[in-house]
């Protein structure tokens, strides 16, 4: 198992404990309380709360765009990508943040509303984004629609009810651009957290750290945002208010993750192949969304309003074509089970090494015979390689190993199709030979007999003679009680008389020569 399967906590580097990304957990740590204190401290002083919330509150995005950087660098392929995008969406925050300090700094009256900087948030949320779902990759495209179909479920449902029942009524006089502008925020949160709960943890076995640390700081921000929209909507919000807290909490979170990255680079999240999805959520949120914003409008206006209609249209062709990739996805998955069940089924009966069949296999297939009706003969053929053992103690076992798959594909090209053939041992293969009487089964073991001695078998260097022993016994009426051991039988008389040569249960079919044994 390599580091990037593994999942180790923060601070592990190859199982030993990583100083360098303790002390930047520590340092985030000790930052994060000096920031909280001189927020409190400065609640009372513009100018201290102003400092504070523009020119200290810059300092873990600073951090986090020059270790980001550095991450990118050191990643590859897909996380790589994820650290370019993020790298941009860092220093597009840092650059809107600046902007933000400029106008508190040098204007009289502060940024206005909208501003340039927020083309520097609105980027970095945007980016943010992208950069989760590329980050994941690897899941399919169809389950990557299917996520983007369930974030586009949440979003709306959640953008509709906060919007009919909570915005719209404060807002009297129509709506600005700059709460639009506003209400973005929360908004691209709702779908980074979208896509990283349903694109992400749907289709990933495990999530990487780096990724999940990414994902906090983006949870840690759609609550600020939200608080930060409610501030804005609704009232005045100064640089150095509480609620930098939470950004700057987000924005330590990046600056770790990118710390996490440079340490310890990983290989993209594994996708999960038979994944539990979130079959039921995002219906649940719009089914409930969509009656409640419909109840809304019956009580407050008497009648349901055009923009409750569009959504619930919305919705429901949106959870319609979501069901159609979710059955799709699932017919995928239970292709690729199928196929793997036929592989398991293929291996379960097939010998390793020789590919023929293996014994289990083949006692399987006399155990059926045994309760077929009798009438057409059948006959059974042992053979075993003469001699093997010094195969192995002369050439070694890997020669030896070559000798078997070479033996095992001479008997089954002498054999004819309708044979089954199996390695029923170490060097023993038995043939289960249907319709054949006796005569022609002592017929195609000589044949194979003879086809396994006729030229030795070349391993590198080695020219290695082959010999085998054959037992034969057939059954008239088909019967195979007894096959199996009367070829033993056979076999072992075979072997007693000399070796290299066919023995049926009643008598040899030819007078035994010298056994030349396996030279090299
Ligand atoms: P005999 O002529 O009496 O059959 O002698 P033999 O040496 O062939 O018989 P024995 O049963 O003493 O030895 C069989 C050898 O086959 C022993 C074992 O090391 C070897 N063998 C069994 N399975 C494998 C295998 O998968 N690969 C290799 N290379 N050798 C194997
Ligand atoms: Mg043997
Ligand atoms: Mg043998």
């Amino acid at each position: 198992m390599s580091s990037g399967q593994v999942r180790p906590g923060v601070g592990t580097s190859g199982g030993a404990p990583d100083r360098l990304l303790r002390a930047a957990v520590a340092a985030t740590v000790a930052w994060l309380v000096l920031y909280t204190v001189l927020t409190a401290l400065c609640r009372d002083s513009p100018r201290g709360a102003m400092f504070v919330g523009d020119i200290l509150y810059l300092v873990p995005l600073i951090a986090g765009v020059l270790v980001a950087g550095v991450a990118v660098r050191r990643e590859q392929g897909r996380h790589r990508t994820l650290w370019q995008l993020l790298t941009v969406a860092f220093a597009a925050q840092l650059t809107g943040e600046s902007i933000w300090a400029g106008y508190d700094y040098l204007t009289p009256d502060g940024p206005p509303a909208p501003s340039v900087a927020d083309i520097g948030f609105l980027l970095s949320s945007t980016l943010m984004v992208v950069a989760v779902l590329v980050g994941f990759g690897g899941a399919g495209r169809l389950r990557h629609l299917r996520g983007l179909l369930d974030s586009t479920l949440i979003i709306v449902s959640l953008g509709a009810l906060g919007w009919q029942m909570l915005v719209r009524p404060q807002l009297s006089e129509g709506m600005a651009f700059a709460d639009a502008v506003n209400i973005a925020y929360p908004l691209l949160d709702v779908v980074l957290l979208a896509c990283l709960g349903i694109v992400g943890l749907a289709g990933h076995k495990s999530v990487p750290m780096t990724v999940r640390l990414v994902g906090a700081a983006g949870a840690v921000n759609a609550v600020s945002d939200i608080v930060y929209t409610y501030i804005a909507t609704f009232s005045d919000y100064d640089s150095g208010s509480w609620v930098d807290i939470g950004f700057e909490i987000a924005a330590a979170l990046c600056f770790l993750a990118a710390v996490v990255a440079v340490r310890r680079p990983e290989l993209p999240a594994e996708p999960r192949s038979f994944d539990r999805g979130m079959p039921l959520m995002p219906i649940l949120i719009s089914v409930t969304a969509t009656s409640a914003l419909v109840a809304f409008d019956k009580v407050s206006a008497g009648a349901v309003g055009d923009l409750t209609l569009i959504v619930v249209a919305v919705l429901f062709l949106t959870v319609m074509l979501r069901q159609y990739l979710f059955a799709a996805d699932r017919a995928g998955l239970a292709e690729q089970l199928a196929v793997a069940v036929t592989e398991q089924r293929r291996l379960a009966v097939t010998d390793g090494l020789t590919g023929l069949y293996n014994r289990r296999h083949l006692m399987a297939i006399v155990d059926r015979l045994r309760g077929a009706p009798a009438g057409r003969p059948v006959s059974l053929m042992v053979v075993d390689l003469d001699h093997f053992k010094l195969v192995n103690d002369t050439h070694g076992h890997l020669a030896g190993d070559a000798v078997l798959q070479e033996a095992a594909a001479r008997i089954t090209t002498t054999a004819r199709a309708s044979d089954v053939v199996a390695r029923y041992g170490g060097e023993e293969f038995v043939l289960l030979l249907t319709d054949t009487d006796g005569a022609e089964a002592e017929r195609l073991a000589e044949r194979v007999r003879r086809r396994l001695r006729e030229t030795p078998v070349v391993v590198g260097d080695a020219v290695i003679a082959l010999t085998a022993s054959i037992g034969v016994a057939s059954s008239p009426d088909g019967s195979v009680q007894h096959l199996l051991e009367a070829a033993d039988r056979a076999l072992y008389r075979a072997k007693e008389h000399g070796r290299d040569q066919v023995m049926t249960v009643a008598a040899p079919v030819r007078e035994p020569v010298a056994v030349p044994g396996p030279t090299g």
